[in-house]
């Protein structure tokens, strides 16, 4: 009775209370491998911390410009024209807290009640919730594990309506890794080409963890910037998912939309942070490199383990720090104590027996699968695989 309908529609995080769960157990002793959330295992690089440190003796600590500071929108103007080949002015960025906010932001500056919103499943379980709090409807489009994950022209075809507003597309890929090749986005431009109101939120933020080689932004295709919000953020590429630093490239009138949204709810984000964020950008850029290579090998290490599990199809992600496996192979067994129904107990037995948290498919819209995040250490993985080895065992 108290709480409004907006709030009553969410769910809550599905990774976040994955990774509150696997807290709380390891503060009351119990030895958890957390692969729940994703995020980083690296420290923030040394120059993007010391610059930090300069901006609270430089005093920089007052409000910001609502879209962030222009030094720090320049430097995503020279990153977005160096790495992507796409040409933005200041007044385009708009930065915020998060790319979580961004894709917030995104989404109440664009969506009326009703409107549709495609979002291709299996996807990060933020999207659908989002687009509820701006009032619009989720429409779920399945890329199945065959297509790895990924959708074809021919489903976008059959899903956008008059209705359509936006589609969500999220590449590199959590949770499944999948990526989508310059030829696979120019595929789904086509398509979109024949529908001019429908508006591309393009959810970029792993695009350093890529082992394709190089990154491919939708915002690239014939007619595409001019409708794309392209998202992105230091989180992921620097290490830095506590700082809460992400940012929307977008035509001016939806920037400015942005701006206002944000200055009437959050302000700018964090300046100190803002301040971490420009030595990011403007710093030496090996320190991606680095991780992206940890990365990558930690992900053939943990796809050659999972793929000896019995039950499990595994496939071999392209990107981010995430796998995502098939295990419904284990519905409707026991192991005398827990019943596996779905992807959720699925997590929970391995949470509570293997003492591995992960989190289930089904709030990412694929029930089949369950999500690890690989971004931990090699010897973590190789212990975690080999806990939940012995506890598949023992479900009959
Ligand atoms: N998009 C996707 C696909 C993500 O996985 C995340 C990670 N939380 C975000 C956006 C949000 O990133 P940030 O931590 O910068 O808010
Ligand atoms: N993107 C991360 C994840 O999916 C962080 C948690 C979140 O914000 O959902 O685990």
């Amino acid at each position: 009775m108290i709480l409004s309908d907006c709030v009553n529609r969410l769910s809550p995080s599905a990774t976040l209370a994955m990774a509150q769960k696997s807290a709380e157990l390891k503060a009351q002793g119990v030895d958890i491998i957390n692969m729940s959330v994703g995020e980083p295992d690296f420290p923030t690089p040394t120059h993007i911390k010391e610059a930090g440190k300069q901006a609270i003796d430089d005093n920089i600590t007052t409000y910001s410009p609502v879209p962030g500071y222009l030094a720090l929108r320049n430097a995503i103007v020279d990153k977005l024209k160096r790495e992507n080949g796409l040409e933005y002015a200041p007044t385009d960025i708009s930065v915020s807290n998060g790319a979580k906010q961004a894709v917030c932001n995104a989404l109440i500056a664009i969506v009326n009640t009703g409107d549709e919103v495609i979002i291709p499943a299996p996807y990060w379980v933020s999207y659908p919730e989002m687009v509820l709090m701006a009032g619009g409807t989720p429409v779920i489009v399945e890329g199945t594990f065959e297509q790895d994950f990924k959708i074809t022209p021919e489903q976008l075809k059959a899903t956008i309506t008059s209705r359509t507003k936006a589609i969500i597309l999220c590449s590199p890929s959590n949770p499944t890794g999948s990526v989508y090749t310059a030829e696979e986005l120019e595929a789904l431009s086509v398509v979109l080409r024949e529908h001019e109101q429908v508006m591309v939120i393009a959810d970029e933020i792993y695009e350093h963890i890529n082992y394709l080689g190089k990154h491919a932004s939708i915002a690239n295709c014939e007619g595409m910037k001019e409708r794309c919000i392209v998202i992105n953020g230091v989180s992921k590429a620097y290490a830095m998912t506590g700082w809460r630093i992400g940012y929307s490239a977008a035509p001016t009138a939806i920037a400015k939309a942005i701006n206002k949204l944000q200055g009437q709810y959050t302000s700018g984000p964090c300046s100190v942070s803002q301040m971490a964020a420009l030595a990011a950008y403007t710093g030496p850029q090996s320190c991606v490199k680095e991780m992206r290579e940890a990365f990558e090998r930690r992900k053939n290490l943990i796809v050659r383990l999972a793929k000896e599990i019995p039950g499990f199809e595994v496939n071999d992600p392209k990107g981010a720090f995430y796998l995502f496996p098939k295990c419904s192979a284990y519905f409707g067994k026991t192991d005398g104590t827990h019943v596996i129904n779905d992807s959720r107990d699925f997590a929970m037995f391995l949470l509570e027996v293997a003492h591995v948290a992960t989190v289930g498919g089904i709030d990412f819209g694929s029930p089949e699968c369950f999500r690890m995040s690989y971004a931990t250490s090699d010897e973590k993985i190789t212990e975690a695989l080999q806990r939940i080895k012995k506890a598949c065992a023992l479900l009959h």
